[in-house]
């Protein structure tokens, strides 16, 4: 059995007769979220028995739901074999100005994946890399993570929605999945999310980001840096000793130049840790030369972690420190992204309600 999910439209279009029933498939599947071949009204009786004889849909069942405060909503999914995975929709209200200077309200739809079930890079702080690796996600995991949220939220075809591969996982351990997820989340007869909008947060494997730059793909890259020096950083993400951080900064300066426009660099704030003016003025340095924007992000506690959160007065201050000298920095600020950042955190919930 093959899954429907991992079909591009020309692929699909290969194995139908007429080919233009692809196109069918496509819409019902990617535009009106349907998940049975027996309600593809459209299609002959004879066709839906074949292609439910053929193929099949990726189980993405909802197994809980948790809404934050700001409108986030966290998923757990379970998959065909029974494991979990965690999904986010974050809401961002952007304020834009129609045609005639009046101030509109508008809101940002971003659905934060994962591309793993577990992760092997290990980090100190993580919780999913508590549970160890379990496997990778199939691409059409990866996808019906994202049909399944719209459906669930009433999103429409029409409305621009942005990806971050930034649940469970290491994406670029993932690579070939990953790929071809990004490739179809964004075929334009179907969920049509242009590669301009997803972004892949990376833990900083530099041969893979290598290779990612080589495909060309016009994805946006976020590197998970969180400290300036390999001795802290090493002890923060074990696989730092194989690639180190002077690898990052050179794979990330030869990344091709169009989709250079800005590289994300994500910094995790511990106290006492990392969160001085000292380190601050490192990571400038250390990206010098590269458009780059920071992130901060507040460390979020969770059992058994051996770090601390940092004072909000010790992310005003390392933000105005790179502010001030040009780079942009930002502080991750949405409850929801502050609780789907530690990812894992939906699913040890659940494990400890069940155990
Ligand atoms: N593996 C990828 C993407 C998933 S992790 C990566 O590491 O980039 C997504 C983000 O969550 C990373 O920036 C990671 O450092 C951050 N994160 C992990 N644990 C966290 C915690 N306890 N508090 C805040 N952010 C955390
Ligand atoms: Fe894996 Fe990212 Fe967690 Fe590190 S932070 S263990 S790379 S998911």
């Amino acid at each position: 059995m093959k899954y429907i999910l991992e079909y591009k439209e020309k692929e699909l279009e290969q194995e139908l007769k007429p080919s233009f029933r692809a196109r069918q498939v496509y819409t019902w599947i990617f535009k009106k979220y349907v998940d049975k071949f027996e309600d593809m009204k459209n299609l002959p009786k004879e066709l839906k028995t074949e292609l439910s004889a053929k193929y099949s849909f990726t189980k993405m069942e909802i197994k809980k739901k948790e809404k934050s405060e700001d409108g986030c909503i966290k998923y757990l999914f379970e998959l065909e074999d029974g494991h979990t995975i965690e999904a986010v929709l974050l809401l961002m209200k952007k304020k834009k100005e129609d045609e005639n200077g009046k101030i509109i309200k508008s809101e940002q739809y971003t659905f934060c994946l994962s591309s793993q079930i577990g992760c092997k890079v290990g980090c100190a702080f993580c919780l999913t890399a508590k549970s160890g690796f379990v496997r990778n996600l199939r691409s059409s995991e990866i996808v019906a993570q994202v049909i399944k949220i719209k459906k669930d939220n009433n999103i429409n075809e029409d409305k621009a929605v942005n990806i971050v591969y930034m649940g469970m996982g290491e994406p670029l351990d993932n690579f070939d999945n990953l790929i071809r997820a990004i490739e179809i989340l964004s075929e334009e007869n179907g969920l049509s999310i242009s590669t301009r909008r997803q972004t892949i947060s990376t833990s900083g494997i530099s041969s893979k980001i290598k290779k990612l730059g080589e495909k060309n793909l016009g994805v946006q890259l976020a590197i998970s840096l969180h400290a300036v020096d390999d001795e802290l950083r090493s002890k923060l993400i074990p696989m730092n000793k194989a690639y180190n951080i002077s690898t990052i900064i050179q794979a990330v300066k030869d990344f091709p130049k169009d989709m250079r426009k800005g590289i994300m660099f994500e910094y995790l704030v511990m106290k006492d840790l990392n969160d001085g003016l000292d380190s601050a003025k490192k990571l400038l340095s250390l990206l010098n030369g590269i458009k780059a924007k920071v992130n901060l992000i507040y460390f979020n506690p969770h059992i058994g972690a051996n770090f601390q959160r940092p004072t909000r007065e010790n992310m005003l201050k390392f933000q105005k420190y790179l502010n001030d000298r040009g780079l942009i920095c930002t502080i991750r600020s949405s409850k929801g992204l502050d609780i789907s950042a530690a990812c894992g955190q939906l699913k040890e919930k659940e494990k400890n309600e069940y155990n």
